[in-house]
This record gives structure tokens, sequence and C-alpha cells, in this order.
């Protein structure tokens, strides 16, 4: 029989899985010397908090490092198996009486003051309760992870300035349109393009008549508003964020992109990548988001991106990638293609600039490069 080891110490074995926790984040933050900056600061206040902890528990007090916050039960999405849906416990609709962003401010000062380095704003969704995010910032001593679901976007991702000149009735109208919608082309209303001098304050003034209602509708509209979204949650312009972040670790030099008339990534058209540039993104994309050696893209992001979230005639659309056949393409506007199959290890890339005209490639891949018809198809084969 094992005798219980008399020298466990359950504060030194929290404080080292704390040391541990904050030295992998500084590392993971070396390329980007404001996350470091943060970082660095952090590691000094958790320090300090382990002291407290250390100081409670001589005097018989534990307390523990990490605290999880569940700070709201609604949810925006209906995730096949969410053990919490099925309980009732995850709800479609904010609840009638839940804590303030000033109650749990509070909470977050107390934890503070005990000693609490982590705590994990969960859900339902936490992005709903962005007024509880917001107040967790003014706690910069603690570390707060996000267990989200990465879709919800509301006015608030929007530069300030242009949400404050919408009017409260398309404030409400834009309530509903998601990220993820936005990704997966599911919001009907918009024009296929552009045209003003200022694009953002157009967009937002597009009067959608059904705002509420997934239906895929193919437009420019919603790459451009996704990565104004991104470049205000980055804090950066997204042509310069990309470059850092994906182009150059998949070693594509900076390549020339366009903007909106206000300044913005285009984010629908406009970017200029060679056929080996283009081969080397669905080369990631085919193995899990990893390049080399380095994880570029997360894996799990690389799977829910390339799999169908949004049906349409053309077999489904995941977030601005297309569903082809059991694998998934790149497609640009004047036949630009990049066709992955990860099961069949196969990757197909070219490039043309055709007006009309442009599915002849396509069709010509087909014949050529994948065996013609469904009998002689390779692919279909393997399906
Ligand atoms: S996002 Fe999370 S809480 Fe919401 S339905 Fe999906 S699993 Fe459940």
């Amino acid at each position: 029989m094992s005798q219980p080891n008399e020298a466990f110490d359950i504060q030194t074995y929290m404080t080292q899985g704390v040391e541990r926790v904050v030295s992998d984040a500084l590392k993971a933050t070396l390329r980007d010397p404001r996350e470091s900056a943060f970082m660095l600061r952090f590691a000094a206040a958790s320090r300090a908090a382990s002291k407290k902890r250390r100081k409670a528990e001589d005097a018989g007090e534990h307390i523990p490092p990490f605290l999880i916050a569940s700070i709201t039960s609604q949810c925006n999405l209906h995730c096949a198996g969410c053990y919490s849906r099925c309980n009732h416990a995850t709800v479609d609709a904010a609840p009638v009486e839940q804590l303030t962003d000033e109650e749990w401010l509070r909470i977050f000062e107390e934890a503070d003051e005990l000693g609490i380095s982590f705590i994990l704003l969960a859900g339902g969704e936490p992005m709903l309760r962005r007024d509880i995010i917001q107040a967790a910032g003014k706690r910069p001593g603690i570390l707060f992870p996000i267990f989200t679901n990465g879709t919800f976007m509301d006015k608030e991702y929007l530069p300030e300035k242009y949400v404050q000149a919408m009017s409260v009735q398309q404030q409400e109208v834009y309530k509903p349109i998601t990220l993820q919608r936005l990704m997966t082309m599911s919001v009907d209303g918009f024009p296929f393009r552009l045209s003003g001098s200022n694009w953002l304050e157009e967009a937002l003034s597009i009067p959608l008549k059904e705002p509420e209602t997934c239906t895929f509708a193919y437009s420019n509209v919603p790459a451009y508003l996704t990565g104004v979204a991104v470049s205000a949650a980055v804090e950066e312009r997204l042509d310069q964020y990309l470059n850092r972040r994906l182009f150059r670790p998949l070693g594509i030099p900076d390549p020339p992109c366009q903007f909106s008339p206000e300044g913005y990534f285009y984010g629908a058209t406009g970017m200029e990548l060679t056929v080996n540039e283009l081969s080397r993104i669905g080369l990631m994309l085919s193995r899990e988001g990893k390049y080399g050696q380095k994880q570029i893209v997360p894996a799990a992001y690389v799977k829910d991106a390339t799999s169908v979230q949004q049906m349409n005639r053309e077999g489904g659309y995941g977030y601005f990638f297309w569903k082809y056949r059991d694998g998934f393409s790149l497609n640009g506007k004047w036949g630009q293609k990049c066709y992955v199959l990860p099961k069949q290890r196969m990757m197909i890339t070219f490039l043309s600039h055709l007006e009309e005209g442009s599915d002849k490639i396509r069709g010509s891949m087909e014949k050529h490069l994948l065996g013609g018809n469904e009998g002689n198809d390779p692919v279909a084969k393997n399906r």
C-alpha cells in the first residue's frame, strides 16, 4: 500500500502550476512586444499573489489560484452534444435576474485581494456579457481566459465612431449579425458590393429586412465587415496582422491587397498571390493548420472553417471556404482556385484571369486530373 506523501504541499504544487502557465504564456507572446509587456506585468502580479496565498495557507486558510466564473447562461449557438443545453443550464434568452457588471467587478476585486491569479470566464457564451469583460479589464493583476465559442459579434466590435453614427433602430438590426454569420455568408439583404466613398457607413446603414433569418447569400460585404471587426479586435491594420501572423510564417512576402476608400482591408477580393503562395496556404490547411513544425492556425479552427457550416446549392460553405467533394476549395474571383482533398492527399492549384468561362478550367481539371466522369473519378472512388 502506498504511503501518503507527507512532504506534499498543495500551495507549492499549485504555485508551481501557475508559474509553468505564466512561463509558457510568456514564451507564446514573444513575437508581440505589447503582449510580452502585458505578460511581464502579470508575471510580477502573480508572484505577489502567490505570496498572499502562501501567507494564508500558513495561517490555515487555503486560497486556490484559479476561479471559474460562469457569467451568463445565455448562448447564441445550439451545438450538437452540448451537455449544458441538454440540462437546460444554457438557454437562448438572457436570464431575468443576473449579477451586474459592478457586482462581478466586486467579486474580481475580492479575488484579487485574496491572491487569485486566474479567473476563467465561462457561460453560456461569455462574450454576450461584454459589460463584464470590460469590468475584468480593470483588474490587470488577474488573467481572464475566456471560454468562448468565438462567434459572437455585436456592434461593440465595430469602430466606436461608426457605431455612434448608427440609428438606434439600425443598431437593433445588427444585433443578430454574428461574426459566424458573416463568415458563412448567411445574412440576406447585403448588395453584392459596396460602391460609395465610405463603405463602412454604407454597410451599416443597409436596411436588412430579416436579420434573424440565416440564408446563404453570397456578397463581398460580409468578408469586408469581418475584416473590419477582426482589425478592431486585434487593434491593428488587418493586412499588417495577416502578414505577421499568417503570410510571413508561410514564407509569403507581404502580398499586395486592396483597401476600401476609408482605409479598411477589402477582405473579399483584391489580394494577389502566386500559384506557389496559394498552394502554401492550401498545404497548411490540409495539414490541420501546421506548416513545417509550426502550428500557424489552430487545428480546431481549420476543421470548423473547412467544414460545412451553411448549406447552399453548391453543397455547403464553411468560414469563407467552399465544400468540394469530400474536401474544400479556396476560390478567387476570376478562376483562381486551390482544391484541397485531404483524404486523397491531393491539392490542385491554378490561377486564371477569365471574366467569362472560368468554370471551363474546373471542367478541364476534373476531366484530366480527376479522371473525367464519376465512374473514372479517383476522388469519387475513395469517397
Ligand atoms: S457554444 Fe458552448 S454553451 Fe453554447 S451551445 Fe455550443 S457547447 Fe453549448
